[in-house]
């Protein structure tokens, strides 16, 4: 071993890059590499990628050219490609974008070896899948504390056709519910109020006898975890168990992430969905009836192959009809070895596009804020994550259902679950002052906090 580094890694794409990144991170540290936030003090650059559009892909690449200059102004640097990008492209990014090494996502254990081999002068490429390996014994280094990501399996086997994952992560993997659970409870004796059970496909996890409803029954189960979340669903396996587990276990958070994609039949059957859009919109009743209160949020691709204006009509009324609490609206981008990206024919013209996105993101706006509207004047249980990104004596968190209030505070109240009474909406932020807090330590925070206000 050539001795410990600072290690700086950067983070692009979905949830399961962050818990990757805190899982190189585990890694990197079990070693004596040292963390840094600043790729100037670093002398190992990771740039954690995502592939699953070509506008994400081409970003991600110009940031790795960006960071080059590091290694020409300090020739030690070492600098490295992991996640979806990295399996995509293998090799070619030697060349491509100047990187001394090459990590997929099933090689992550192998980083201090690599970094062994890049000091010797190799350039190395470690992108294989692995059957076998989910990371199960890994522990890994979290950045944040009160809020807890868990990959509980890694890959998807759903194949929808225009969708990369199966291509970059591979088949499907769950850990054991025995590892799974062992980690919650070690995030919470660590400080985590909160954790987010995170798969490409979560609600397909099975592992023995145990499927998604059981593992995420016994983790809302787990002493002092206050909010289980989980992510992210596919209509197909989202089943009455789910629903009752949510139902039933008040630390289950009351939101789920639906990704719908398409309101049109034919459409979803072309992205190879495997559900109807009768068969969603059941899914939906079958969750409002068992949790009235419960936000709902989804994906959609606009402009998939073939899509016509009334494929468009048809998502538009589902969205209207369905609600949202909150909606993440694509243009369809043509993946490489996805079988959507072959279709040659029916190709919507990217201004068509862009107008059927920017119409579903102006409805959505309108259903969004007319939620948010609705909280003000109510108080909302905030789990404190951190400083707000502006202001001094601010703080920002989020309520079961994530919405981001920011309220007066200091760092002493990250970690803390409060009660917030919402006062106002600006944008997509709710604002708000602590009403009472829920346990000793917040009380007393809140008794300083007011005998600061009266001196
Ligand atoms: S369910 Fe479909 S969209 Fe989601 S990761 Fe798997 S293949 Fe991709």
């Amino acid at each position: 071993m050539s001795g410990p580094k600072r290690y700086y890694i950067e983070t692009y794409g979905c949830q399961m890059n962050v818990a990757d990144a805190e899982l190189m991170g585990g890694v990197l540290k079990r070693e004596g590499h040292v963390r840094v936030d600043d790729p100037a003090e670093a002398e190992v650059v990771i740039v954690n990628t995502c592939a699953i559009r070509d506008h994400a892909e081409q970003r991600v690449i110009g940031r790795v050219g960006q960071l080059n200059m590091h290694k020409l102004e300090r020739p030690g640097v070492r600098l490295g490609v992991a996640g979806c990008v990295a399996k995509e492209l293998g090799k070619e990014l030697l060349e491509l974008a100047h990187v001394d090494f090459v990590v997929g996502p099933d090689s992550y254990r192998h980083l201090p070896e690599v970094l062994d081999r890049v000091d010797e002068g190799e350039r190395v490429v470690l992108d294989r899948f692995s059957r076998s390996e989910n990371y199960e014994d890994l522990e890994p280094y979290r950045i944040e504390r009160c809020a807890a990501w868990i990959t509980i399996m890694r890959g998807c086997d759903k194949f929808c056709s225009y969708c990369i994952v199966p291509f970059t992560r591979g088949r499907e993997k769950c850990r054991s519910p025995e590892g799974i659970l062992e980690e919650v409870r070690r995030a919470v004796q660590d400080g985590a109020r909160e954790v987010t059970l995170l798969g490409q496909n979560v609600n397909s996890y099975r592992s023995g006898d145990w499927d998604f409803p059981d593992l995420l029954s016994a983790v809302a189960q787990v002493d002092g975890l206050r909010r289980v979340r989980f992510t992210t669903s596919h209509p197909w396996d989202f089943t009455p168990r789910l629903v009752d587990a949510i139902a039933n276990h008040p630390t289950i958070c009351e939101h789920v992430h639906l990704p719908v994609q398409s309101g049109s039949d034919r459409i979803l059957a072309a992205m190879r969905r495997e559900h109807t859009v009768a068969w969603y919109r059941e899914r939906v009743a079958m969750l409002r009836e068992a949790v009235p209160g419960c936000a709902l949020s989804t994906d959609v691709i606009v402009g998939f192959p073939g899509e016509t204006d009334a494929d468009f009509q048809a998502t538009f009324d589902l969205m209207s009809e369905v609600r949202y609490n909150f909606a993440y609206v694509f243009v369809y981008s043509p993946r490489p070895h996805t079988p959507a990206a072959a279709i040659r024919d029916d190709v919507v013209p990217h201004e068509a596009a862009v107008e059927r996105l920017e119409a579903l993101n102006a409805l959505q706006r309108g259903i969004g804020t007319a939620y948010l509207l609705e909280k003000v004047g109510t108080v909302q249980d905030v789990l404190v994550q951190g400083e707000a990104k502006r202001g001094l004596g601010l703080v920002a968190g989020w309520t079961e259902q994530r919405e981001t209030v920011v309220l007066p505070g200091d760092r002493a109240l990250v970690g803390e679950i409060v009660a917030v009474r919402i006062s106002g909406l600006s944008g997509i932020t709710l604002h708000g002052e602590v009403d009472r807090t829920d346990s000793r330590e917040g009380e007393k925070l809140l008794e300083l906090a007011m005998l600061d206000a009266s001196a």
